[in-house]
Protein backbone atom coordinates (compact mmCIF):
# COMPACT_ATOMS: atom_id res chain seq x y z
CA UNK A 1 0.00 0.00 0.00
CA UNK A 2 1.29 3.53 -0.95
CA UNK A 3 0.40 6.22 1.25
CA UNK A 4 0.99 10.35 0.96
CA UNK A 5 2.21 12.25 3.66
CA UNK A 6 4.27 14.39 1.67
CA UNK A 7 4.51 16.00 -1.84
CA UNK A 8 6.08 13.45 -3.59
CA UNK A 9 8.90 14.58 -6.13
CA UNK A 10 8.32 14.25 -9.85
CA UNK A 11 10.23 10.97 -11.16
CA UNK A 12 10.75 9.73 -7.73
CA UNK A 13 10.66 5.98 -7.51
CA UNK A 14 11.43 3.68 -4.57
CA UNK A 15 15.35 3.23 -5.52
CA UNK A 16 16.84 6.37 -5.30
CA UNK A 17 20.24 5.67 -6.79
CA UNK A 18 21.83 9.07 -6.56
CA UNK A 19 21.04 10.34 -3.30
CA UNK A 20 23.25 13.35 -2.07
CA UNK A 21 25.79 12.03 -0.05
CA UNK A 22 25.86 13.01 3.64
CA UNK A 23 29.76 12.33 3.36
CA UNK A 24 30.45 14.94 0.52
CA UNK A 25 29.38 17.25 3.27
CA UNK A 26 30.87 16.22 6.08
CA UNK A 27 34.35 15.93 4.67
CA UNK A 28 33.50 19.19 3.63
CA UNK A 29 32.77 19.92 7.58
CA UNK A 30 36.44 19.94 9.11
CA UNK A 31 35.13 18.83 12.37
CA UNK A 32 34.13 15.42 10.77
CA UNK A 33 36.13 12.25 10.55
CA UNK A 34 37.32 12.27 6.69
CA UNK A 35 37.77 8.29 6.79
CA UNK A 36 34.36 6.36 7.26
CA UNK A 37 36.74 2.73 7.58
CA UNK A 38 38.01 4.56 10.80
CA UNK A 39 34.04 4.37 11.90
CA UNK A 40 32.93 1.31 13.93
CA UNK A 41 29.16 1.06 14.33
CA UNK A 42 27.59 -1.89 16.28
CA UNK A 43 24.26 -3.30 15.00
CA UNK A 44 22.29 -4.61 18.33
CA UNK A 45 21.62 -8.22 17.17
CA UNK A 46 19.14 -10.27 19.83
CA UNK A 47 16.23 -10.14 17.15
CA UNK A 48 14.94 -8.43 14.04
CA UNK A 49 16.26 -6.97 11.30
CA UNK A 50 19.77 -6.89 11.71
CA UNK A 51 21.41 -8.22 8.73
CA UNK A 52 19.89 -5.18 6.30
CA UNK A 53 21.04 -2.72 8.73
CA UNK A 54 24.55 -4.28 8.13
CA UNK A 55 24.75 -4.44 4.75
CA UNK A 56 23.72 -0.86 4.65
CA UNK A 57 26.69 0.72 7.07
CA UNK A 58 28.79 -1.69 5.06
CA UNK A 59 27.47 -0.23 2.18
CA UNK A 60 28.17 3.74 3.74
CA UNK A 61 32.00 2.57 4.18
CA UNK A 62 32.30 2.10 8.25
CA UNK A 63 33.62 -1.06 9.85
CA UNK A 64 30.41 -3.09 11.29
CA UNK A 65 29.76 -5.49 14.21
CA UNK A 66 26.86 -7.08 15.54
CA UNK A 67 26.43 -6.48 19.04
CA UNK A 68 25.45 -9.36 21.16
CA UNK A 69 27.41 -8.98 24.52
CA UNK A 70 27.79 -5.83 26.69
CA UNK A 71 31.70 -5.93 26.48
CA UNK A 72 31.31 -5.49 22.01
CA UNK A 73 29.78 -2.38 22.97
CA UNK A 74 33.18 -0.55 24.30
CA UNK A 75 34.40 -1.28 20.33
CA UNK A 76 31.54 0.44 18.83
CA UNK A 77 31.39 4.39 18.10
CA UNK A 78 27.34 4.59 17.17
CA UNK A 79 25.11 1.78 17.47
CA UNK A 80 22.25 1.12 15.72
CA UNK A 81 19.25 -0.54 17.47
CA UNK A 82 16.70 -2.48 14.49
CA UNK A 83 13.66 -3.40 13.85
CA UNK A 84 11.91 -6.32 15.31
CA UNK A 85 9.39 -6.76 18.48
CA UNK A 86 9.98 -4.10 20.95
CA UNK A 87 8.75 -6.11 24.20
CA UNK A 88 11.06 -9.47 22.77
CA UNK A 89 14.30 -7.21 22.43
CA UNK A 90 13.60 -5.00 25.81
CA UNK A 91 13.49 -8.77 27.69
CA UNK A 92 16.91 -9.85 25.59
CA UNK A 93 18.57 -6.48 25.91
CA UNK A 94 17.73 -6.45 30.43
CA UNK A 95 18.57 -10.91 29.99
CA UNK A 96 22.04 -10.24 28.82
CA UNK A 97 22.81 -6.84 30.89
CA UNK A 98 23.02 -4.50 27.22
CA UNK A 99 20.57 -2.34 28.73
CA UNK A 100 22.65 -0.80 31.15
CA UNK A 101 26.08 -1.03 28.93
CA UNK A 102 23.89 1.10 26.47
CA UNK A 103 22.84 3.63 29.18
CA UNK A 104 25.92 3.78 30.60
CA UNK A 105 27.60 4.14 26.09
CA UNK A 106 24.97 6.37 25.51
CA UNK A 107 25.83 9.15 28.67
CA UNK A 108 29.52 9.15 27.50
CA UNK A 109 28.24 10.31 24.05
CA UNK A 110 27.90 7.49 21.94
CA UNK A 111 24.99 8.10 19.56
CA UNK A 112 22.49 5.31 18.96
CA UNK A 113 19.97 5.68 16.22
CA UNK A 114 16.93 3.55 16.32
CA UNK A 115 14.51 2.36 13.87
CA UNK A 116 10.68 1.42 14.71
CA UNK A 117 11.58 -1.11 17.84
CA UNK A 118 14.31 0.98 17.98
CA UNK A 119 12.24 4.09 18.34
CA UNK A 120 10.52 2.34 20.72
CA UNK A 121 12.96 1.55 22.94
CA UNK A 122 14.91 4.46 22.91
CA UNK A 123 11.44 6.67 24.16
CA UNK A 124 10.98 7.60 27.96
CA UNK A 125 7.30 6.91 27.31
CA UNK A 126 5.25 4.19 25.74
CA UNK A 127 1.41 4.45 25.47
CA UNK A 128 -0.36 2.03 27.47
CA UNK A 129 2.78 -0.02 27.71
CA UNK A 130 5.29 -0.44 30.86
CA UNK A 131 7.60 -2.81 28.93
CA UNK A 132 10.76 -2.68 29.13
CA UNK A 133 13.01 0.73 27.50
CA UNK A 134 15.96 2.21 27.88
CA UNK A 135 14.74 5.61 28.08
CA UNK A 136 16.69 7.81 26.52
CA UNK A 137 14.57 9.81 24.47
CA UNK A 138 12.21 12.95 25.59
CA UNK A 139 8.99 11.01 23.88
CA UNK A 140 6.63 9.40 24.11
CA UNK A 141 5.44 6.87 21.46
CA UNK A 142 2.80 4.63 20.16
CA UNK A 143 3.47 1.55 18.96
CA UNK A 144 1.74 0.17 15.64
CA UNK A 145 0.33 3.55 15.58
CA UNK A 146 -0.93 3.23 12.30
CA UNK A 147 -2.27 -0.49 12.09
CA UNK A 148 -1.67 -4.06 11.89
CA UNK A 149 0.82 -5.46 9.41
CA UNK A 150 -1.46 -5.70 6.27
CA UNK A 151 -1.59 -2.22 7.11
CA UNK A 152 2.32 -1.76 6.30
CA UNK A 153 2.92 0.73 3.61
CA UNK A 154 5.74 3.10 2.21
CA UNK A 155 5.33 6.60 1.69
CA UNK A 156 7.89 9.48 0.35
CA UNK A 157 8.96 11.67 3.48
CA UNK A 158 10.76 14.95 3.03
CA UNK A 159 13.58 15.12 5.50
CA UNK A 160 15.40 18.58 5.33
CA UNK A 161 17.84 17.24 7.15
CA UNK A 162 18.81 15.07 4.39
CA UNK A 163 17.88 17.35 1.35
CA UNK A 164 15.81 16.16 -1.40
CA UNK A 165 14.80 14.27 -3.49
CA UNK A 166 12.15 12.59 -0.69
CA UNK A 167 13.29 9.84 0.61
CA UNK A 168 11.26 6.62 0.42
CA UNK A 169 10.27 5.21 3.38
CA UNK A 170 8.85 1.33 4.30
CA UNK A 171 6.50 1.40 7.19
CA UNK A 172 6.01 -2.01 8.94
CA UNK A 173 3.54 -2.14 11.86
CA UNK A 174 5.40 1.06 12.29
CA UNK A 175 4.96 3.37 15.58
CA UNK A 176 4.98 7.08 15.55
CA UNK A 177 5.55 9.78 18.12
CA UNK A 178 3.03 11.35 19.75
CA UNK A 179 4.62 13.67 21.89
CA UNK A 180 8.23 14.89 21.66
CA UNK A 181 9.72 17.70 24.47
CA UNK A 182 11.57 20.95 23.30
CA UNK A 183 14.92 19.72 23.29
CA UNK A 184 13.96 16.87 20.50
CA UNK A 185 14.00 17.81 17.27
CA UNK A 186 11.40 16.42 14.52
CA UNK A 187 13.04 15.84 11.27
CA UNK A 188 10.07 14.30 9.53
CA UNK A 189 6.11 13.57 9.82
CA UNK A 190 4.33 11.29 7.68
CA UNK A 191 -0.14 12.18 7.61
CA UNK A 192 1.08 14.70 10.34
CA UNK A 193 2.56 11.93 12.80
CA UNK A 194 5.87 12.18 14.03
CA UNK A 195 8.42 9.46 12.37
CA UNK A 196 11.85 10.66 12.72
CA UNK A 197 13.60 12.98 15.53
CA UNK A 198 16.30 13.55 16.95
CA UNK A 199 17.87 14.22 20.58
CA UNK A 200 21.29 15.35 21.02
CA UNK A 201 23.12 11.79 20.05
CA UNK A 202 19.67 9.71 19.81
CA UNK A 203 18.32 9.62 16.36
CA UNK A 204 14.50 7.95 16.14
CA UNK A 205 12.88 6.58 12.88
CA UNK A 206 9.54 4.82 12.85
CA UNK A 207 10.11 2.98 9.25
CA UNK A 208 13.11 0.88 7.84
CA UNK A 209 15.74 2.99 6.09
CA UNK A 210 17.75 -0.62 5.44
CA UNK A 211 15.19 -1.44 3.10
CA UNK A 212 15.96 0.69 0.26
CA UNK A 213 18.60 1.48 -1.97
CA UNK A 214 18.94 4.88 -0.61
CA UNK A 215 21.73 5.64 2.36
CA UNK A 216 21.14 8.98 3.29
CA UNK A 217 19.48 8.27 6.65
CA UNK A 218 22.35 6.00 7.73
CA UNK A 219 24.82 8.24 6.43
CA UNK A 220 22.92 10.99 8.69
CA UNK A 221 23.99 9.30 11.62
CA UNK A 222 27.45 8.56 10.57
CA UNK A 223 27.57 12.11 10.68
CA UNK A 224 26.17 12.09 14.05
CA UNK A 225 29.27 9.19 14.88
CA UNK A 226 31.74 11.51 13.11
CA UNK A 227 31.18 14.44 14.92
CA UNK A 228 30.84 13.43 18.53
CA UNK A 229 34.05 11.48 18.00
CA UNK A 230 35.30 14.79 16.69
CA UNK A 231 34.00 16.82 19.48
CA UNK A 232 35.01 14.08 22.09
CA UNK A 233 38.59 14.01 20.37
CA UNK A 234 38.42 18.64 20.79
CA UNK A 235 37.63 17.41 24.43
CA UNK A 236 40.79 15.06 25.09
N1 LIG B 1 5.34 -3.25 16.18
C1 LIG B 1 6.67 -3.64 16.57
C2 LIG B 1 6.91 -3.40 18.07
O1 LIG B 1 6.08 -2.95 18.76
C3 LIG B 1 7.70 -2.85 15.79
C4 LIG B 1 7.69 -3.27 14.34
C5 LIG B 1 9.00 -3.09 13.65
O2 LIG B 1 10.05 -2.91 14.26
N2 LIG B 1 8.93 -3.19 12.34
O3 LIG B 1 7.96 -3.71 18.53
Amino acid sequence: MRRSCSQPVAGKTAQVRNPQSAFAKASADKSAIRNPQSVTVGVLAVQGAVEKHVQMLERCGVRVIPVRFPAELDEVQGLVIPGGESTTVGKLMARYGLDAKIIERAKEGMPIFGTCTGMILLAKKIVDSDQHRLGLMDATVLRNAFGRQIDSFESDLDIECIGPPAFRAVFIRAPYAVEANSSTRVLARCEDKIVLLRQEGILACAFHPELTEDRRVHEYFIRMVTESLAKQGSRG
